[in-house]
């Protein structure tokens, strides 16, 4: 848990290479990484008073750990937020989440595009425990007005959405959530700190999968929740030390290094996905492009202005075809003919990853579900990487030139 901190001048850039450097008693420059699950206690009195939380030290490493302290205050300093507190995995940052603000008859409002194993999460086993749950249309601003309950206690979108990078206006939907006495909580995988802080346009939580661009190179799963030293410390933190879904030291070790490269990744990444969105929209293969970064998306102005005008390094993107079981054909040869790209559904790694949706990550959905989620047979989801923009076209040009 991260202790509460007098706000600083120092901008993200610099915070993301030298908040929260603890060092030890050798002076070492790089953070350094404590694997141990428990600690000595310099006095039975002292180890009393740090149990009752009177006294700042550590006890035992489901409770914290000072690589994970370093990693939470970090992120936390370039979130926004007073604190943060990290989790195992970006599922269970969510599962405490609720776990920590929710009980059984209260309502969750979520946006129906939201990650697979989150709708998952909160419809399928929350609504075991009471907790009721909407998904309403993720850009449509008057269905989460028209949506909320006087028991709705949580809102929660995502943005831009996986795969078809549709954008929500973070800052209307947290006037409706304060309207009706209710939190804002924003999963911002995808757009990172790097590009989006949802807390300057009135988020109260800011959920994370680490796993994704914190970590950045496909290494360690994490996840966190962003928030208040309030929230944290009374809502978050008692549920983690009963429940246990704690980050390990070394997992938070190499997302701490990670969020040192972030911007970086996240800009020069972004810039790929960009030239490669031009590049798609000029081949004749391909129906269509989804992406935040070209004037083509619905909401691109929307989140030009609310994504420090990038539009992030996950693009989409339909090949032509005349059914749905040729769409799905065509697209399997795009991803078969792939010599240097990786086909996998994972995104958030320095090399370009390729995706076919409907198969895979949404698979699982009926085909009702997909085509309201709007997954064709013919999508490709490429979560762009650091290549050279010229391999990564001629990589994908391979099956789209021989279609
Ligand atoms: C991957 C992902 C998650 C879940 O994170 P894990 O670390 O895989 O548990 C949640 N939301 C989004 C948008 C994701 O991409």
């Amino acid at each position: 848990m991260t202790p509460k901190k007098e706000t600083t001048a120092l901008h993200r850039d610099t915070l993301a290479v030298r908040e929260a450097v603890a060092r030890s008693q050798y002076g070492e420059n790089s953070e350094a990484l404590y694997l141990t699950s428990g600690y000595v206690q310099p006095s039975a009195r002292a180890a009393a008073a740090r149990f009752a939380g009177e006294e700042e030290g550590f006890t035992y490493g489901r409770y914290g750990n000072p690589t994970v302290a370093s990693f939470e205050q970090r992120l936390a300093a370039m979130e926004g937020t007073e604190a943060c507190m990290s989790t195992a995995s970006g599922m269970s940052a969510i599962l405490l989440m609720c776990m920590g603000l929710l009980k059984s008859g209260d309502h969750v409002l979520c946006s129906q595009s939201m990650f697979g194993s989150t709708i998952k999460l909160i419809g399928t086993d929350l609504a075991k425990f009471g907790v009721e749950s909407t998904f309403v249309a993720q850009t449509d601003v008057s269905a989460w007005a028209a949506a909320v309950r006087p028991n709705t206690k949580l809102l929660f979108a995502e943005t831009p959405t996986n795969p078809l990078t549709e954008v929500c206006d973070i800052r209307a939907l947290a006037d409706i959530a304060h309207q009706s006495g209710a939190l804002l909580a924003v999963d911002n995988c995808f757009a990172t700190p790097a590009l989006q802080l949802p807390v300057t346009l009135g988020a109260d939580i800011i959920m994370h999968s680490g796993t994704k661009y914190l970590d950045g190179q496909g290494r360690v799963m994490a996840g966190a929740l962003c928030a208040s030293q309030q929230l944290v410390t009374e809502k978050f933190l008692p549920v983690l030390k009963s429940a246990g879904m704690t980050l390990a030291p070394f997992n938070a070790w190499v997302v701490l290094k990670g969020l040192e490269t972030l911007d970086i990744r996240m800009r020069a990444q972004s810039a790929n996905a960009l030239a490669l969105g031009h590049w798609l929209e000029q081949c004749k293969s391909v129906q269509r492009v989804f992406y935040p970064g070209l004037a083509s998306h619905p909401q691109h102005a929307l989140a030009m202005r609310q994504q420090s005008g990038c539009g992030g390094a996950v693009l989409s993107f339909e090949v032509k075809a005349d059914s749905p079981a040729q769409a799905r054909e065509r697209a399997f040869h795009v991803l078969d003919s792939m010599q240097v790209l990786s086909l996998s559904t994972n995104l958030g790694d320095t090399k370009t990853l390729v995706a076919h949706p409907a198969s895979t990550s949404h698979g699982r959905l009926t085909d009702a579900q997909r085509q309201s989620a709007g997954v064709s047979q013919g999508l490709i989801r490429v979560a762009v990487g650091l290549e050279h923009i010229d391999d990564i076209a001629t990589d994908l040009a391979r099956g789209l030139e021989t279609l």
